[in-house]
């Protein structure tokens, strides 16, 4: 038998109950909750479920069913006893009327069946399973609930609203469809998201303004998502990111981001590179300021992808600046940051109630062959460093820190492409280390953490690289 989802209008439905198990309490919850009205028959009930039913104004009646009884008045009976020639004699008398039934487990013997639901009312999915696997369908229904936003439904209820004037303003179909495909995934359901109602209305009603000089109008408005892309592991991307590289037109992206990510932004979706590594700016940062305001400009949705977080050592800050200055509308996603993926990756946690109460974190770049640090604040007990762009100036680094008086046996790390399937991770103390570097041949990006805590490492390591095996 094969399932066809149809949508049922609630009101006036009347639906009958037998049984008094958990199922029926797991369809009353269900059918009360969508407004529908609902009595049961069953020799027991808990207190609980009795409690559901006439609390919503339904009639409970504590009796077995007895075939033929007490069906008339309803349009949906649900059989949820524990006896299965009783649920198949409900089904039969309930189909010999005409009405819609159905038999909990046995998806054959009535002739409708519950789906799985995401409630973002008045927007609502349904899951149908044609009655095979609910642990499926139940695993399935968590993955969506993830990734449709909660305010779905106010978004929905939002434009149902301005349909009509939309309409109006737009006769021809296919105009009304460009339309609302641009303003659905625009900066107005991004505000209904961030749950700033007034603002989204507001922007809906630009909207229509707008459309008074043609829909042209309406399709230049760009905006810039800048979002942060994580270490490397795509897993570690947020569920935002991930949701806004589905709807950019563009992806501007720099060398940190890994593969694994790009490959999570569709096919179809434009991607220019603006990577940047030391000495070697394919594009100049002012560069990339200016592209990500004329892509907009261009009424393009732009998705400014940057490794880690983006606004440490990210030079995020900068790339909005311009934005607000030309009123570009712009969101920033956060990305899990180098030091906390590297951290987690390598099982060093970076604060400690015995090692560490504190952790900072230090560019360690090099400028004019040196490291310029306040180096006295740096070298106190209980503190972890963590320092970026660290790699060249590892050895000076470490100098300076025995130097100013850090202990020379201090454990340190380095982190080699932390959390992808290449991480490496290097452990010695201050004077150690800088010999390993010589000798191994170490990449990019690559990460130092100073501290006590690295000595966990040995027991809390628990991420295996193909590099580990
Ligand atoms: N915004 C980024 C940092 C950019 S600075 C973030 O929040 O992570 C670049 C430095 O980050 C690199 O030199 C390196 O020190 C560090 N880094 C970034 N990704 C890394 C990774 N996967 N493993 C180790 N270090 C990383």
């Amino acid at each position: 038998m094969t399932f066809f989802p149809l949508f049922h209008n609630t009101q006036h439905l009347k639906a009958l109950l037998i049984g008094g198990g958990v199922i029926a309490k797991r369809r009353a919850q269900a059918l009360i909750k969508a407004g529908i009205a609902c009595d049961l028959m069953a020799p027991e009930v808990s207190e609980e479920l009795r409690h559901l039913v006439e609390k919503a104004g339904g009639t409970v009646t504590f009796s077995h069913y007895i075939p033929g009884q007490k069906m008339q008045g309803y349009d949906l009976i649900i059989a949820v006893t524990n006896n299965r020639s009783v649920n198949h004699q409900i089904a039969n008398d309930a189909k010999a009327l005409g009405l819609l039934i159905n038999v909990a487990d046995l998806p054959n013997e009535g002739n409708i069946i519950f789906g799985a639901v995401i409630d973002r009312a008045p927007l609502t999915i349904a899951i149908n399973n044609g009655g095979t696997s609910p642990v499926l369908t139940s695993i399935l229904r968590q993955q969506l609930e993830q990734f449709v936003p909660k305010a779905y439904g106010q978004l929905a209820k939002l434009v149902g609203a301005y349909r009509p004037r939309v309409k109006a303003a737009l006769p021809n179909t296919k105009d009304r469809s460009i339309f609302w495909h641009r303003v659905l995934q625009g900066p107005l359901a991004e505000a209904v998201f961030s749950g700033k109602h007034e603002e989204a209305e507001n922007l809906l009603q630009k909207h229509l303004i707008e459309l008074d000089s043609g829909l042209d109008r309406v399709m230049s408005n760009g905006e810039v998502f800048l979002i942060g892309a994580g270490p490397g592991d795509p897993d570690l991307l947020t569920l935002r990111a991930f949701r806004l590289l589905q709807k950019a037109d563009v992806v501007l992206y720099d060398a940190l981001v890994s593969d694994g990510v790009m490959a999570l932004v569709p096919e179809a979706v434009e991607k220019v590179y603006v990577g940047k590594r030391r000495a070697n700016h394919s594009v100049p940062q002012e560069g990339i300021n200016q592209l990500l305001v004329d892509y907009a400009k261009q009424g393009k949705r732009v998705a400014r992808l940057k490794g880690g977080d983006p606004f440490i050592f990210g030079r995020g800050g900068e790339e909005i600046e311009t934005l607000a200055e030309q009123h570009v509308p712009f969101q920033v996603v956060p990305g899990i940051t180098a030091a906390n993926g590297c951290s987690a990756y390598s099982g060093i946690p970076l604060t400690h109630r015995d090692y560490a109460q504190s952790v900072r974190f230090v560019t360690g770049q090099l400028r004019s062959g040196s490291v310029d640090l306040p180096w006295p604040e740096l070298v106190v007990e209980g503190q972890t460093l963590v320092f970026y762009m660290g790699l060249k100036g590892l050895p000076l680094i470490c100098e300076q820190l025995i130097k100013h008086g850090m202990d020379k046996h201090m454990p340190i790390t380095l982190i080699e492409k932390g959390t992808t399937q290449d991480q490496r991770v290097l452990v010695s103390d201050l004077t150690g280390l800088p010999t390993i570097i010589e000798v191994e041949q170490v990449m990019s990006p690559s990460l130092l953490v100073v501290g006590r805590v690295v000595s966990l490492h040995d027991k809390l390591a628990w991420f295996r690289s193909s590099r580990d095996s």
